[in-house]
């Protein structure tokens, strides 16, 4: 048995059929940037996340990078990120001209929450990650943030659908950012992303910087650039929200097959909370000291794991940055993702159960 970490061909044929429909719908429609399936897409997602006002883009990152212009950061501007998460986070911060400071995280990968420590007389915002697709604690990180006057901006790309108190992952901070990365619980077949606010002009701006800063055709009132979503991703998108909920499901049932037979384990570290209201189960990543060996086992059986990630980002030639970063530098070393989607049946998972069952059983 081959189980890959994620192959997208596997949707089912019904899934298909109904974007091979879309598709043809819109192409008999004629209109690909913009019009009704992009609004019916933003509405769809408003209210499926209780958001006031959502604004699709291109993609996740750029939906990072309009947060930060429209609320105002730039150069001489400090903004904290978690040393551990994907690039984008702190590469938005370096693209508007401000400087990333990187914090450690927890144990789990979250922003730690002594991050005040971080704040300085020019810190202006903090992007907290719901890493893996974990929230990180919303209520407690807004009194902090407002305590210390910062914007929060919340990186909820891998969070799409995880709710904590029953709000949404991404309607917690002054802006919350999506991403619909093909990979993503709620991806695309191609690029896209989305900015969600409660504020009407933060909202307006937004709107305004993706679209060459101009509200009528023409007008232009600031200076913007093009990121808006295609048409077909945005009828895409409205095909796969349909369909999340039941994809949810499937996910977290597969995350309790593993749940139940890895958690025992001693020598495995476990993503406990995977089963809660605030995790997607968008990534599940075990913790083992020997991380690789078990890659390797597990290869050599037919199974694609991932690392997410490999290397903190204060680490990378573009961001160096002195700390120790421990927990985020060890999660670089010990954590592996295991294959966890949709689209895989509980007896692949009974595979890779067995298989890591076999690792730890050789001694
Ligand atoms: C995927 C991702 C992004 C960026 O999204 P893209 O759509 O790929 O640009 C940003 N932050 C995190 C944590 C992500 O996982």
């Amino acid at each position: 048995m081959k189980v890959p970490f994620l192959d997208l061909s596997k949707m089912d044929s019904e899934l298909k059929n109904r974007l091979e429909r879309k598709f043809k719908e819109l192409l008999e429609h004629g209109v690909f940037s913009g019009g009704k399936e992009v609004e019916s897409f933003e509405s769809n997602v408003s209210e499926f996340l209780s958001s006031p006002y959502s604004i699709s883009c291109a993609n996740g990152t750029d939906a990072l990078e309009l947060a930060l212009r429209a609320l105002g950061i730039g150069p001489g501007d400090e903004v904290i990120v978690p040393a551990l998460t994907w690039v984008s986070t702190a590469e938005v911060v370096s693209m508007v001209g401000a400087t990333p400071v990187f914090w450690d995280t927890d144990q789990e990968g979250l922003l730690a929450d002594d991050w005040v420590l971080a704040v300085t007389n020019r810190t202006k915002a903090i992007i907290p990650v719901h890493l893996y697709g974990k929230m990180v604690s919303m209520e407690n990180l807004i009194i902090k943030a407002k305590e210390q006057g910062l914007l929060v901006i919340e990186d909820a790309a891998q969070a799409f659908g995880a709710f904590q108190s029953g709000i949404a992952a991404g309607t917690w901070g002054d802006v919350g950012c999506l991403s619909f990365y093909p990979t993503k619980n709620l991806g695309a077949l191609g690029e896209a992303g989305m900015c969600l606010t409660k504020d009407q002009k933060i909202a307006e701006k937004i709107r305004l910087l993706r679209n060459h800063g101009q509200k009528k055709k023409d007008k232009h009132q600031i200076v913007g650039r093009n990121s808006r979503i295609d048409t077909l991703q945005a009828g895409f998108l409205n095909v796969f929200l349909q369909k999340f909920k039941i994809h949810q499901e499937k996910r977290k049932s597969l995350a309790s097959i593993y749940y139940h037979n890895l958690r025992p384990i001693r020598d495995l570290k476990f993503p406990e909370n995977i089963m809660e209201a605030d995790h997607n189960a968008h990534l599940l990543v075990i913790q083992i000291e020997k991380r690789d060996e078990l890659q390797r086992f597990l290869s050599g059986n037919g199974i694609t794991t991932s690392i997410h990630y490999p290397e903190i980002i204060p680490d990378m030639q573009p961001y160096l940055a002195k700390g120790k970063f421990l927990n985020s530098r060890k999660l670089t070393q010990l954590g592996l993702s295991l294959p966890l989607n949709a689209f895989m049946t509980e007896k692949e998972v009974d595979f890779v159960v067995s298989k890591i069952q076999e690792f730890f059983q050789r001694g």
